[in-house]
């Protein structure tokens, strides 16, 4: 819970040559398809050198520290160093002028159904036949690897918008392994880091194992890559409920497929909506470090105690959460910080929510102020921690992301302080916290390539994602025959 300390930095003389530094020139672009990495196909920005200039740097590494005004020097991918840069060493360096922006780790968004983003026209939240889970159970079967695609490529191309640069694809309807090369492939396409859990289609019944021969395919096909994207399972629900949203697969196919992927040493992923499965599967020894759990609602003590000491982590979703019934408990983040379980942060699907990892800070604030306020304070540092470096803890992927650490990879973004909304401007992380709005959002660099600048997508064609996006939308709409 402390707060680092802001060292204070003269700048004049690299906010003097920033002035005179235009980065525009010196960007990647696709239309000129010159300076562009091709990825089997896919067309992104090459792994440039930058040096960011005058920026407020939030470096969420105890040992790097924050900086009021300081540079971050990237190169091939790779951030070099962060505070004091030496010009000497950035001859080479394309400049990018970050005065008046924060500087901080992207956001890294912890489970989220990029399939369901092209189900939006047809989701309603006011209407209980054409809720999220109805209209995707339904639809999910109707998918073509092509629409699974567009609609993976579409949510990432928003998570780029919104300033995620991980992000966990918790891919719950694998029809064919040709759906998961498809999701693959959009995830690569776009250029963000991620994990891809491979998981069953909609309807698969429980008493059916998943495909574990797809699963191996998958890994050899795609593990590893270039180092952004890693591998694991989601699993269908498991526990008691004698009413389950989704079902809930019996304790052999538990074993069955969670036994798969682990001896193909992948982790795993579980959604715990309903009455809680912790204490069911710690009695199974079930449960370790390889485990994510998806919605912190019903956790009792005990249940926190015993993922404190497995090692097991949290992913919460406050948009639905805090849409669900009173029954159906209460967003737990108070409860899983103070017990020591890991905790990190999601958006859960666009189906019916927009991507701002901002007000979703805010709103945790607001709903732990509500609930438990000062008995355990909660600051916004914590907050931003929690939707940076502790998404790259729980999907362990926290030694090449999660903060600006010399050697890490570089996944950062720029958030403009001179807004009407966000200025004047005082602590970087109260602004982020109280005010930001992903409009803001000035920069994105995921893996040291730029990939949103100044507001604009560098090389994605938004128009044909669009175009595509809506065009897949309305085909599945029509090959199911919904209304
Ligand atoms: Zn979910």
């Amino acid at each position: 819970m402390d707060e680092p300390m802001i060292h204070r930095r003269s700048l004049l003389k690299a906010a003097a040559a920033a002035a005179t530094t235009g980065l525009a020139a010196c960007m990647p672009h696709a239309r000129d398809g010159s300076a562009m990495d091709t990825n089997d196909g896919a067309r992104l920005p090459t792994r440039g050198e930058y040096l960011i200039r005058g920026a407020t740097i939030l470096s969420m590494d105890a040992a790097v520290g924050d900086y009021e005004r300081g540079d971050v020097h990237v190169r091939n991918g790779s951030i070099v160093s962060v505070g004091t840069v030496p010009s000497a060493a950035t001859a080479n360096a394309t400049a990018i002028d970050a005065t008046g922006m924060i500087c901080m780790p992207g956001f890294i968004d912890t489970h989220w159904h990029l399939w369901t983003s092209i189900t939006r026209p047809i989701i309603r939240i006011d209407d209980p036949k054409r809720g999220y889970f109805p209209v995707t159970s339904f639809l999910g079967r109707f998918y073509t690897p092509e629409d699974s695609y567009r609609s993976v490529r579409l949510g990432l191309s928003e998570a780029i918008t919104a300033g995620a640069t991980t992000v966990h694809n918790w891919a719950h309807n694998i029809v064919t392994p040709e759906h998961a090369d498809a999701e693959l492939r959009a995830m690569r396409d776009t250029g963000l880091r991620g994990r891809f859990s491979y998981g069953p289609a909609q309807g698969m019944p429980d008493d059916k194992p998943m495909d574990l021969a797809g699963l191996a395919r998958t890994q050899k096909a795609w593990m590893p890559n270039d180092g952004l994207l890693t591998l694991g399972i989601n699993s269908r629900n498991v526990g008691t409920d004698p009413n389950p949203l989704r079902g809930n697969i019996p304790l052999e196919i538990v074993r069955a497929d969670w036994g798969g992927a682990r001896a193909l040493k992948l982790p795993i992923t579980l959604h715990t909506s309903g009455p809680s499965p912790i204490t069911f599967l710690e009695q199974n020894g079930l449960l370790g470090p390889d485990v994510q759990l998806v919605h912190p609602l019903l956790t009792t003590a005990a249940e926190r105690k015993i993922l404190r000491e497995r090692g097991v982590s949290y992913s919460i979703s406050p948009l639905g959460e805090s849409r669900r019934p009173s029954s159906a408990g209460v967003i737990q983040l108070g409860e899983l910080l103070e017990a020591g379980v890991k905790t990190s942060l999601s958006i859960d699907h666009t189906g019916t929510y927009s991507v701002d990892y901002f007000n979703c800070m805010r709103l945790l604030y607001n709903l732990h102020q509500h609930r438990i306020g000062p008995k355990f304070p909660l600051t916004a540092r914590r907050l931003v921690q929690l939707a940076t470096l502790d998404g790259a803890i729980d999907l362990g992927i926290a030694d090449r992301t999660g903060s600006l650490t010399p050697g890490k990879r570089a996944d950062l973004i720029l958030v403009r302080t001179r807004d009407v909304n966000i200025a004047p401007s005082g602590d970087p992380y109260e602004a982020l916290v109280s005010f930001a709005q992903p409009r803001n959002i000035d920069t994105v660099i995921a893996d040291g390539r730029v990939l949103w600048r100044g507001g604009r997508f560098t090389a994605l064609d938004h128009g044909r994602v669009l175009e595509e996006a809506e065009q897949a939308s309305a085909a599945v709409r029509a090959r199911a025959k919904w209304g």
